[in-house]
């Protein structure tokens, strides 16, 4: 990785400014699910170590450009501080100067969280004036929020620009994995991309074709391409206005791309829905494929062997179903016990491997669900790009 990590800088008795993703779901006033947040507990305990004091900052939510206690980040700080065994002070705003006295207070060790940084109107502006007011509350600016790292907004790329700004060890961890797969992959490189729609991830296509060795295309998307190579799909999900494009990848990438022979098709888009397993050139009148079939699954299996590096992005089915989730969760499976490094985006496939089992055995799981598909795709990420380069 070429970006400075919280390792490359010393940070004793410095004031950190920190970004993190703390926008978690929440329940009546509580954090419902705290994952995000124990992601980041290993840069949070590292900084505290050194030992410095912490500032940490995150959005939550869509705000309308104003505090709203709705979205406040206190269940936040409250979880954090169960999680951390030491207190967390909440500040009472996002900057200014009563939280500039906050900050000024703090020892090495302690641990200010900011309000939600969307209170702030110049947030999702990049607002050169909300930067400025950031960075008085830290010496270092860490960014350990990779799922916002695709956004310049005024707590990713702004701040960044006005502090020494390296990464936490889960951007590091995220951009390392997700690098792996578009520069110097080790080969076999196997790619597997499903998901709804093409439309959303031509760019991923085409950016993983040229470096993979195979990639295996399921889900919605590969309805599309059956669809470019002539057969009537019915009533699946198939993007018209994507079929050109879809023969032209055909075309261009004839020796690597690999798609269903066989599907699970269902007379509607319903759990209870009938259903059967058909060749892809005999999907019955008015029915819709929803899974990748069996055959299809041992074809992409036997591809897997042997692969050094697996990248999967998209569910191979409607895995929210369960008698439309086979494809998906086996696939799961296979790839989990596969032996290659295994790195795992998108949000969907990210709970379909949860769902499955084996998000543990996966080497990387991403925890940005657009920020590494634009990763993926080959894009710059801003929040990235403004981090210190080693
Ligand atoms: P990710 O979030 O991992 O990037 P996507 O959002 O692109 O994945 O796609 C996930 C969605 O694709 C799921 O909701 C799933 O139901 C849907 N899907 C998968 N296969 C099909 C299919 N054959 N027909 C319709 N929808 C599908
Ligand atoms: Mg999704």
């Amino acid at each position: 990785m070429n970006k400075k990590t919280v390792r490359d800088v010393d940070l004793r008795g410095k004031r950190v400014l920190m970004r993190v993703d703390f926008n978690v779901p929440m329940k009546d006033g509580a954090v419902a699910d705290d994952q995000r947040i124990r992601a980041s507990l290993p840069t949070i305990r590292y900084v505290l170590d050194q030992p410095a004091s912490l500032v940490l900052m995150s959005h939550l939510g869509r705000p309308k450009g104003g505090p709203d206690p709705e979205f406040s980040l206190r269940p936040a700080a409250e979880a954090l501080a169960n999680l951390l065994g030491r207190p967390v002070t909440m500040a009472p705003g996002t900057v200014g100067t009563d939280v500039e006295r906050f900050a000024a207070e703090l020892r090495p060790g302690d641990v200010l969280m900011l309000e939600n940084t969307r209170f702030e109107p110049g947030e999702e502006k990049n607002d050169r004036a909300l930067a400025s007011e950031l960075a008085k509350l830290g010496d270092v600016f860490v960014n350990d929020a990779f799922g916002s790292a695709h956004r310049a907004h005024a707590s990713t790329e702004g701040v960044a620009r006005l502090l020494p700004a390296v990464a936490g060890f889960l951007m590091e961890a995220e951009l390392e994995h997700l690098g792996a797969a578009v520069s110097n992959p080790p080969h076999p490189f196997v790619a597997i991309l499903g998901g709804a729609k093409i439309s959303d991830k031509i760019g991923v296509v085409r950016n993983l074709l040229a470096a993979c060795d195979r990639l295996l295309v399921g889900g919605g998307m590969a309805n599309t391409f059956l669809a470019a190579k002539g057969f009537d799909m019915q009533a699946s999900l198939v993007e018209a206005a994507s079929i050109q494009l879809a023969k032209l990848i055909l075309v261009e990438a004839a020796d690597k791309l690999i798609l269903p022979t066989d599907a699970v098709v269902a007379d509607k888009f319903e759990p209870d829905a009938k259903s059967q397993v058909v060749e892809v050139d005999q999907v019955p009148k008015g029915w819709r494929v929803l899974d990748i079939g069996p055959k299809t699954l041992d074809r992409f299996a036997a591809e897997l062997k042997g692969a050094k590096l697996i990248v999967w992005n998209g569910p191979m089915g409607v895995f929210e179903m369960p008698r439309f989730a086979e494809g998906t969760i086996r696939l799961a499976r296979v790839v989990a016990e596969s032996g290659a490094t295994t790195v795992i985006g998108g949000g969907d496939s990210a709970s379909a491997v949860k769902q499955a089992g084996v998000a543990d055995k996966m080497s990387h799981v991403s925890t940005g669900g657009g920020a590494s598909l634009e990763f993926l795709e080959g894009r710059v990420l801003p929040g990235v790009a403004a981090l210190q380069d080693r």
